[in-house]
């Protein structure tokens, strides 16, 4: 008679070996097993049927090549990736990023990540993600535009408004999702306004859409602050990264009476004791695609700092905004040893292991990015239902939307905490609920 701890270690075993050379795909599965233990000791069926082996294969893996021409007329060749995890509880539906470090392996854990984030966001979204190792940065808009028609030409033989549809991540903003949509559209004669999201708003984006994943992240941190009787307000915020998660999580935190107290980017990072200058941060980063220093050249107060760590500041707040493994054990203890009571990320998975462990250890009160950057998919899902309807809501119908998923989702993740023995451990409860209602999905269709 195997244990449950045995049963799941030999799935691990296995999906170590057949997946070699893929660390951060392996530490997002750890993750979710070790919270799925807790489930099938309670629930043996969630075993059957090679469930969970399942689960953790793609349905699909689509890897092509993205040759592209510059502006000097010399040849590039990209990979492109486009991972097709799960579609139990409807069309594919994850970001696509464009970063040099982007492999199959990245591409598999935020896939991977992405199945039980848009379960927990309650609408028929199943998970995928895709991408390229392009580096968008120091390219011209027309070498951008270029590399985003070859990629498409490809991808678009794969997606569609009922099949897989994609949106941004890293890299790739509003020009970027523009033209790909241009592409999709000449390639396939159609305007098929919901097979992409992220899209302008004359032609079928979401009002929100841009401020969703920050926003959307902040109003979850204030439900998770409420619930151990603290608030936004006057509170002090870390947030790293300075690009369309952090802006927005900055932009919000401010708006709800907090002191965003520094931001970063791959650079380096910025002190700022008096708070954040949003129109400004905008300003260099989304219109003149400059680094944060132009922000410190600008502004009063702020000071640039290019060695130590942004989570080196005093806060009570600490909200990862920036990518992977941006925040490990150590950076953990100093943000414990300086006050920071709530953490919660924007980005995915920015916390390594170690670090989650020291927020278990410590007390202090983690929401994981499946559930705190939540928004972003849920209001690209609001967007589809827009597209589906030939209809556009107002930016205050939307936002209210999103607040009020961002609150289910908070509430789903800490009774389901609860109800397994778990309370306030929040990454355990995100991980079940966002499994179960997938799972059953699964099970009741069958082995496919
Ligand atoms: P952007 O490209 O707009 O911004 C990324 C920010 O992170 C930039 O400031 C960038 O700095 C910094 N960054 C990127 N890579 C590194 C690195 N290796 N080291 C240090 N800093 C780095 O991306 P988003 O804001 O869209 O995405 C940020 C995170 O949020 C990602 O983890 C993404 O997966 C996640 N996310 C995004 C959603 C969305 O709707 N956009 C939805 C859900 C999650 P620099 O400019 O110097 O590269």
């Amino acid at each position: 008679m195997t244990t449950v701890e045995e049963q799941v270690s030999e799935y691990y075993n296995k999906l170590l070996k057949r997946n070699a050379g893929e660390p951060e795909f392996h530490q997002a599965v750890a993750e979710v097993l070790d919270s799925l233990k807790i489930v099938l000791g309670k629930d043996e069926h969630y075993a059957d049927y090679g469930l969970i082996q399942r689960l953790c294969e793609p349905e699909r893996q689509i890897i092509f090549r993205v040759p592209w021409v510059d502006d000097k007329g010399n040849v590039h060749v990209n990979r492109g990736f486009r991972v097709q995890f799960n579609s139990a509880l409807g069309p594919y539906k994850g970001g696509l990023r464009f970063h040099p470090s982007v492999n199959l392996g990245i591409v598999k854990f935020l896939g991977f990540e992405q199945i039980f984030k848009n379960s927990l966001t309650g609408l028929p979204i199943g998970g995928g993600k895709g991408g390229s190792d392009f580096d968008p940065k120091g390219k011209s808009d027309a070498e951008v535009m270029r590399f985003c028609q070859s990629f498409m030409s490809e991808l678009q033989r794969h997606i569609g408004d009922q099949t897989d549809v994609p949106a941004g991540d890293i890299g790739v903003g509003g020009r970027e999702i523009g033209y790909l949509f241009g592409q999709y559209r000449r390639s396939s004669n159609r305007h098929e306004s919901g097979v992409l999201t992220g899209k302008g708003l004359t032609w079928g984006g979401s009002l929100v859409r841009t401020e969703a994943t920050g926003y959307g992240c902040v109003y979850l941190t204030d439900e998770m602050m409420k619930e151990h009787g603290d608030s936004l307000d006057g509170a002090k915020v870390i947030v790293s990264g300075s690009g369309n998660v952090a802006i927005y999580a900055i932009e919000k935190a401010q708006q709800l009476g907090a002191t965003v107290v520094g931001f970063s980017d791959s650079s380096g990072w910025v002190s700022t004791p008096g708070g954040v200058d949003v129109e400004l941060l905008r300003d260099v980063k989304e219109v003149r695609r400059e680094r944060v220093t132009a922000y410190v050249a600008e502004s009063e107060g702020a000071t640039y700092h290019s060695d130590g760590s942004i989570w080196d500041l005093e806060a009570d707040v600490a909200l990862p905004c920036a990518t992977q493994n941006e925040l490990d054990g150590n950076h953990a203890e100093t943000l414990v040893a300086n006050g920071v009571k709530y953490v919660a990320e924007g980005a995915n998975m920015p916390s390594t292991p170690e670090a989650v462990e020291v927020f278990r250890a410590k007390g202090v009160h983690f929401a994981p990015g499946k559930a705190a950057n939540a928004g972003g998919v849920a209001t690209s899902a609001l967007e589809m239902q827009q597209n589906a309807s030939r209809d556009s809501w107002t930016f205050e119908y939307t936002d209210e939307r999103l607040k009020e998923i961002m609150t289910t989702i908070f509430r789903n993740s800490a009774d389901t905490a609860a109800e397994y023995d778990r309370e306030h451990d929040y990454v355990t409860g995100a991980n079940i609920a966002g499994f179960k209602k997938v799972a059953d999905a699964m099970l009741a269709q069958g082995v496919i």
